[in-house]
């Protein structure tokens, strides 16, 4: 599977549609900058390995680059290319002043010592110097990196300029700059626009079914929400499998975790345990539950997770897109065409960026918001965001996904057109 194939081919979609200029077109198919560097580590036997890293920007028309950091073993710098472009569609469809960039070190992260890790994300930070920096390309975490990694990259990257800036990562502890709603902002971001959703479709919370694949940052939290909604969450798994309420048990997504966590975690960084974990349910595979007859299945773990090959086989009659790349362009085809709603990832995840640009002001400005000031200003972006894709997706008679590629490409276009291009 290539990632950044099924972008592009996204982007031709949505270009054809909006009729984007030629020359927009020429630019906005490829990335501005790409850097692919190799990254010696001491491990802890003694021996050294060498990781290869990526930063792919892929567009600063509206803004600084912007975008994650993922540590995962499958990640290479076509995935990179993809989740960059990605995020330029997103940091637009949201209208936050950011262009879209994206990281990553092909690695298990769990497979390292604390110690190893602190020292590959410290060489990698060494390498981005010159091409990261809180005006000019800011990262935040994605999957397997959290807010000890992003304070790592913080702190590696202060030192070598000799005073502290914050702001040249997001997704940071509270202790060094991070923001409150920052952690559970994707989750909550998602909410929000389902919840938009589902208004317009008038469904009952209490009568809604959901399953979730993924019960990591962006999973676990989305659950967490929709529960204390009242939404029935029904499944979900992680990459050692899932459960399952056979019998109609309540699954509260908040007991889940703390099941999960029982196992502790490996060296303070990463949980040892998995949803499987949590004894009072029924086992189920990552395929099957992707199968279930629920009203709302929700992939949050990686891309390509719902593919030509098996969305034939999805009875639900909504997917939120949480995962970036979460439907392959051949199975979102497939279940437009069996009446599928799919709400985006460049929509449905962007309240973590959201969030994440909030913190940066805060950087910027040393002044901290409250909890309540941080969700209310990422719930006016996303209903905002919600309501303007949707207008779109009326204009142009078109999907939800090509309306937010078609509210995006032409904020990209009048920004290049404005600063002369
Ligand atoms: P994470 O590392 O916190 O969690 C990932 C989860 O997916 C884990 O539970 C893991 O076990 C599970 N997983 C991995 N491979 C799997 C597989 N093959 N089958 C089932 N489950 C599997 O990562 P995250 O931050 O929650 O990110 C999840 C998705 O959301 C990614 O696509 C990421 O790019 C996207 N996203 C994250 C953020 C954020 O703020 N963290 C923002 C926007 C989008």
């Amino acid at each position: 599977m290539k990632p950044f194939n099924n972008a592009l081919e996204q982007l031709k979609k949505a270009a054809e549609l909006v009729e984007l200029n030629k020359n927009i077109w020429e630019r906005i198919k490829k990335p501005d900058n790409v850097l692919q560097v190799s990254l010696p580590v001491k491990l802890d036997n003694g021996e050294w390995e060498v990781f290869e890293g990526y930063r792919v920007q892929y567009n600063n028309s509206r803004g600084p680059y912007k975008g994650g950091i993922r540590f995962h073993p499958k990640t290479d710098l076509n995935e990179v290319k993809a989740l960059a472009f990605w995020m330029t569609i997103k940091c637009a469809v949201v209208g936050i002043p950011y262009g879209g960039a994206k990281g990553g070190i092909t690695v298990d992260p769990k497979k390292l010592s604390v110690g190893e890790l602190e020292r590959l994300t410290r060489a990698f930070t060494q390498k981005l110097v010159g091409f990261i920096g809180s005006e000019k390309d800011i990262p935040a975490p994605d999957v397997n990196t959290n807010s000890q990694i992003m304070a790592w990259m913080a702190d590696e990257y202060s030192k070598i300029k000799g005073y502290n800036v914050p702001g040249v990562v997001t997704g940071k502890p509270l202790e060094f700059g991070g923001s409150l709603g920052r952690n559970e902002a994707t989750g909550l971001g998602g909410f929000f626009v389902f919840e938009q959703l589902a208004k317009r479709l008038k469904l009952n919370s209490k009568k809604t079914t959901v399953a979730i694949q993924g019960f990591g940052n962006v999973g676990c939290n989305l659950a967490v929400f929709l529960h204390r909604a009242g939404y029935k969450i029904v499944a979900v798994s992680d990459s050692q499998g899932g459960i399952l309420n056979k019998n109609g048990e309540e699954m509260d997504p908040e007991e889940i975790m703390k099941a999960k966590k029982q196992k502790g975690q490996i060296d303070g960084c990463y949980c040892r345990g998995t949803v499987c974990d949590c004894l009072n349910f029924a086992k189920i595979d990552n395929e099957k539950l992707l199968q279930l007859p629920v009203d709302v299945l929700v992939p949050a773990a990686l891309e390509g997770a719902i593919h030509e090959k098996n969305a034939g086989k999805v009875k639900a009659k909504i997917i939120l897109e949480m995962a970036n790349g979460g439907v392959t362009p051949g199975a979102e085809e497939k279940l437009n065409k069996k009446g599928i709603t799919v709400v985006p990832d460049v929509l449905a995840n962007a309240g973590g960026v959201v969030v994440s640009y909030f913190e940066w002001v805060q950087n910027l400005q040393n002044y901290y918001w409250t909890l309540e000031e941080v969700n209310e200003k990422l719930k006016k972006i996303m209903d905002e965001a919600f309501e303007e894709v949707w207008q779109k997706k009326e204009k142009y008679q078109t999907n939800l996904r090509m309306g937010a590629f078609a509210l995006a490409l032409e904020r990209i276009e009048r920004a290049m057109r404005v600063r002369g291009m």
